[in-house]
């Protein structure tokens, strides 16, 4: 292994100048140590432990706004009972996420820029389209995890079950960029991965998560994922839900949908024909059909269109308390 400087940042300035572009955070370290071990990224010249910046690691709250710092563990927020009442979506999605000991140090920020889980990507042997090389193997070769929708050759799709989430909530990433808090939505903060195959998401080097904004604008959200295994695995297609629902009639609707694409997927149209519906079994169909209009299924992942359909149809029933 390339060796490395290691050192602990205790201001969000001085992490940034540690990192300079040659370097890595280093947060619960449940991805990044995986991908230097295997080779799967290029060394960096020092890996920045984040993880005792002041003031990252606390979820607040206001009438308007949650507040959730980027050094928030997933399990902090599985555990957050005021939380699971006011978004039971984000609640679901947490307790969802691989094992109760990964939970404990697994964090936000980490869990929103953790790599592609393409097992083409994640073999070191492999010169992937995402890592630099000529060929996406996984379009002619195993794509049953993979994309239905994408803007570019690569079929890697977005695997975070928080930004999936925090999409439906139309939640925003303010990211430490330049000595600049910038504000992205979930689909500026993974736009460069659906048009860019080398990218993950849209971070520069040095970006640096400070926390997620979500309004409280919508009262009910729902998340509900399948996988291959019970529990300690990615989803092959996860489902995210929120509205204001008031006397069973949606407003501001928003469904986002995770594995099945590089940016968590999301359809104006269909939120635009949810708005102010009441909801029933049918409506939710019609809503999953053009959520799904478009998919372009490969050789072994077709299954995921009828999986994704069913899914978007049980969460929007499970928003409306019916599933
Ligand atoms: C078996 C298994 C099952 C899993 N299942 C799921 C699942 O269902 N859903 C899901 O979403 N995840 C799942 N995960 C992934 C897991 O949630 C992530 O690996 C974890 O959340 C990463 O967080 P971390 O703090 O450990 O990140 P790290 O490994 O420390 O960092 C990951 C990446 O993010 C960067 N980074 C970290 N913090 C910041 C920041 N504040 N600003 C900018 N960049 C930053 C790092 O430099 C690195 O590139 C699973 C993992 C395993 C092992």
């Amino acid at each position: 292994m390339k060796a490395f400087q290691y050192a602990t940042a205790h201001s969000t300035d001085s992490a940034r100048e540690l990192v300079a572009g040659h370097g890595a955070y280093l947060a619960g370290g449940n991805d990044l140590l995986g991908l230097l071990k295997d080779y799967l990224v290029p060394g960096p010249d020092i890996l920045v432990n984040i993880k005792s910046l002041p003031g990252l690691n606390k979820i607040e709250r206001d009438d308007k706004n949650w507040t959730i710092g980027a050094l928030v563990t997933v399990a902090e927020l599985e555990n957050d009972a005021e939380l699971a009442k006011v978004f039971p979506g984000l609640h679901d999605a947490a307790v969802e996420i691989a094992s109760p000991q990964i939970r404990n140090v697994a964090t936000v920020g980490g869990n929103l820029a953790q790599h592609s889980r393409c097992w083409y990507f994640r073999h070191r042997d492999t010169l992937c389209l995402k890592k630099g090389g000529d060929l996406c193997y996984a379009r002619d070769g195993e794509n049953r995890y993979h994309s239905l929708f994408t803007g570019n050759t690569c079929i890697s799709p977005v695997v975070s079950s928080l930004g999936t989430t925090f999409a439906a909530l139309d939640a925003t990433a303010v990211v430490l960029r330049d000595g600049k808090e910038t504000r992205l939505s979930m689909a500026d903060l993974y736009h460069r991965a659906w048009e860019n195959p080398l990218a993950h998401n849209s971070l520069e080097p040095g970006d640096l998560i400070l926390r997620v904004e979500i309004p409280t604008a919508r009262n009910r959200s729902a998340y509900l994922q399948v996988s291959d295994k019970h529990t300690f695995d990615w989803a092959l297609v996860s489902c995210a839900a929120a509205a204001n629902v008031v006397g069973g009639k949606l407003s501001q609707p928003r469904v986002a949908l995770g594995s099945v694409s590089p940016v968590p997927h999301q359809v104006e149209a269909a939120n635009d024909f949810l708005n102010g519906k009441t909801l029933d079994d049918d409506t939710a169909s019609q809503a999953a059909d053009l959520i799904l209009k478009g998919a372009q299924p490969l050789a072994h992942n077709a299954y995921k269109v009828p999986l994704a359909h069913t899914l978007i149809r049980r969460t929007l029933l499970k928003l409306k308390g019916e599933a």
